[in-house]
């Protein structure tokens, strides 16, 4: 199998291309072949060259998309022609980015791969808004979920949000409502500070802060669209620090 390609699951980060690793930019650079998702960037994709081949795998709920296994055939099928494939993932791969499955199935058919991480949505909108993940004064805990529909009622999230907590949900817009339920019926106090980061690190990011019993109404007054981060805990109501600039080009919404 010597003229096997490689697989490699590269994190493409939030969405500014300056916060690609430089191992990304690199292969990105001279890509060959580029399977991506819907989240990664027009700019990041502009970045290998123009003779490269793009193909879309786009995962939306609304839309028809490439079922996992297909995009894990594909990939397969690719670097068994002897082409190194550049699967470009929002955020970073291993993380609510299926990265493990695709590089399971390629290690299964004998194909090389690497992994390239990236920045994760949490650290990219957390850094955006400037809302420390963990503060010795607020939170020493911090903790990834993902809200989809999808079992999010079996799911265990007790203890993970809370005083000297911090939570960051992923894909929780639609179930917002759902998820301000379930905290508090976990116990979290209604008035537990929130903020919704939509679009983080991308020209139109907005960031706006209320209370858990406020988060619905929150997603639907304001329109919060995907992606966007949902983040619990007393570190969101902290001061930003930003500068007038900055809050300026920013649309913070004080609610409360
Ligand atoms: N692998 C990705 C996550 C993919 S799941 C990562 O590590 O970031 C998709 C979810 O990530 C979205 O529904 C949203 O909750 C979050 N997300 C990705 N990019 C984002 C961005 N620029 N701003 C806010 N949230 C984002």
């Amino acid at each position: 199998m010597e003229n096997t390609g490689t697989i490699y699951l590269v994190g493409a980060g939030p969405g500014d291309p300056d916060l690609l690793t430089l191992r990304a930019a690199r292969l990105l650079e001279n890509a060959e072949l580029v399977v991506h998702d819907g989240l990664v960037s027009r700019e990041i994709l502009a970045m290998a060259p123009t003779s490269a081949e793009f193909i879309s795998v786009a995962k939306q709920r609304a839309r028809h998309t490439l079922p996992q296994d297909d995009i894990n055939a594909l990939l397969i099928r690719e670097a068994k022609k002897g082409r190194d494939v550049i699967r470009l993932k929002g955020g970073d791969p291993l993380v609510f980015g299926r990265g493990g499955e695709e590089a399971e199935d390629a290690r299964a058919a004998g194909v090389p791969v690497e992994i390239v991480p990236g920045i994760s949505a949490a650290n990219g909108a957390a850094a955006a808004a400037q809302i420390a993940l963990t503060h010795r004064d607020a939170s020493s805990i911090v903790s990834f979920v993902a809200g989809q529909c999808k079992g999010l009622s079996d799911q265990d999230w007790s203890g993970l949000a809370g005083k000297g907590r911090t939570l960051v949900i992923y894909m929780g817009v639609k179930t917002a409502p759902q998820i301000a339920e379930k905290l508090m019926e976990d116990g979290l106090a209604p008035d537990v500070p929130v903020a919704i980061i939509e679009n983080a690190a991308r020209p139109e990011m907005r960031v706006v802060r209320g209370l858990l019993a406020g988060l619905p109404d929150l997603v639907t007054s304001l329109q919060i669209k995907s992606p966007a981060l949902i983040v619990i805990g007393d570190v969101t109501a902290r001061q930003t620090g930003l500068d007038d600039r900055t809050l300026a080009a920013l649309t913070i919404e004080e609610t409360q």
